[in-house]
């Protein structure tokens, strides 16, 4: 057994998160402790986003700051894990020579063998290994909090043509559902009261006979679980069905993140997203329709190649029509290896790409606040999350749907608590604690 200090840094998305806490399940199996600083650690492992080129470049020199703690410290071994390692192997080799380890996604198994080899001249390249691959036994070692992040799914089918996802994390593998659901009981008598289900495109799971609706109707039925949520749905295999399911479990949280993209069908096309703007404005309809609490966000990409103004203008009129309450957009990012960065120039100005990308968060700024403020009055349960950042005497939570709520008292995490919404500031809605649930949640 060993005993030495694992320090690990994540970048990126939820999935990595888990997949950081995944590896440190592995490693602590055979001894390891996690470490908060690197200065602590025999190990340092960096898991890494290639998403778009900031990610990779702010990855790449945060990495870089190793080889000085290497020289330091004698034996300090350190690798790159995640998505950037299977994208551009060959250059974290040539930038980064100092490296033990550059391991992709699927092969985090090995690490354990691999942590016990004698150390080499040169980093070790190890990108892909089976491609079923699921860590379906692996229970993540998760920290406290109140959340369990659960990934049903690895990888993606689609081949959205701005995207190295798919290249980056291999095709799409869904666990067995038995697992999962075993994985959220085990969190519930963990502690966690929340979970979300995670997966590039939740809608897309299936194991066997059962699909996404079933599968998310089972967790929320699972006992002890206050909330659950899920991330990330594409527009093009979002059901009615999906849709029932949320409105008819109170567990279910009614939030949906449906990526937009663009809101002009020629660059949809080119996107290779397989929705037209007519069709997500209608779905968008549907989902409002039979829930009507629905929280939903989006992401859109600004300054895809060839976005005229003509373009622009169908994606800036569409996300004002569909009144988002958020939205994360990004500038364009050309990924090698991917088919847009095959087939089309990126030719749209960074000027042009910063300006439309501030015109969208704009909009979204307003139609956030104006939902936000239709809030206001409402009786609602606050799942709360902690001590709000601000002041160490107001407590932070959500409702529901999702919003952030702080109200003026001292509750502990995991509690769920009547509360009256009374303001808003900024983006924060505060709210005063009531006296019973049963009494005081209204049913709207
Ligand atoms: N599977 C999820 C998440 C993918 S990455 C989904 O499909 O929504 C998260 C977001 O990053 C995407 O929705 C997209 O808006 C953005 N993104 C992906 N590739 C990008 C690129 N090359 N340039 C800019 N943004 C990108
Ligand atoms: Fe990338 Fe599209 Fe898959 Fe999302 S659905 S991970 S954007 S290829």
């Amino acid at each position: 057994m060993n005993s030495g200090g694992i320090y690990i840094e994540t970048y990126g998305c939820q999935m990595n998160l888990v997949d950081s806490e995944i590896v440190l399940s592995l490693l602590e199996e055979r001894g390891y402790h996690r470490v908060e600083q690197p200065e602590r650690a025999e190990i340092v492992l960096v898991n890494t986003c290639a998403v778009r080129e900031h990610a990779e470049a702010r990855a790449i020199s945060n990495i870089a700051r190793f080889a000085r703690l290497k020289k330091q410290r004698a034996g300090l071994r350190v690798g790159v894990i995640g998505c950037l390692s299977r994208h551009a192997a060959s250059e974290l080799e040539r930038k980064l020579p100092f490296l033990d380890w550059i391991l992709g996604p699927d092969v985090y198994r090995k690490l354990p063998a691999l942590l016990a080899e004698p150390p080499r001249d040169r980093p070790l390249v190890l990108t892909h290994a089976p491609a079923d691959e699921l860590y379906d036994d692996v229970l993540p070692a998760r920290r406290d909090g109140i959340n369990a992040w659960v990934t049903i799914s690895r990888g993606c089918n689609n081949f959205c043509t701005y995207c190295v996802v798919p290249k980056a994390r291999g095709p799409e593998r869904n666990r067995p559902g038995d697992s999962i659901i075993r994985e959220i009981e085990r969190a519930v008598a963990d502690g966690f009261v929340q979970v979300t289900l995670l997966g590039q495109n939740v809608n897309s799971y299936r194991h066997r006979e059962l699909a996404f609706p079933d599968l998310l109707a089972r967790a929320a039925e699972v006992e002890g679980v206050k909330r659950v949520r899920f991330l990330t749905s594409h527009p093009k295999d979002c059901s009615p069905e999906l849709l029932r399911v949320i409105a008819e479990h109170e567990t279910i949280c009614p939030e949906l993140h449906l990526p937009l993209q663009a809101g002009s069908d020629a660059v949809l096309k080119r996107m290779g997203r397989r929705y037209t703007a007519a069709k997500y404005r209608k779905l968008v309809e549907t989902a409002r329709a039979i829930v009507p609490e629905l929280l939903l966000s989006t992401d859109i990409i600004v300054g895809f190649p060839g976005e005229s103004d003509a373009d622009f203008r169908e994606t800036e009129a569409l996300v004002r029509a569909i009144s988002y309450d958020d939205a994360f957009v990004y500038r364009y990012s050309e990924r090698p290896g991917t088919r847009a960065a095959l087939k089309y120039e990126d030719d749209v100005p960074l000027a042009v790409k910063t300006a439309r990308l501030m015109r969208i968060n704009e909009i979204v700024r307003g139609s956030g606040v104006r939902r936000r403020r239709a809030q206001i009055g409402r009786r609602l349960p606050v799942l709360v999350e902690g001590a709000s950042t601000r002041d160490p005497h107001e407590s932070m939570g959500r409702t529901p749907a999702g919003h952030v709520v702080v109200i003026s008292e001292t509750r502990s995490a995991g509690e769920e608590v009547p509360v009256r919404l009374t303001a808003l500031a900024g983006r924060t809605l505060r709210g005063e604690v009531l006296d019973s649930v049963a009494a005081s949640v209204d049913n709207s």
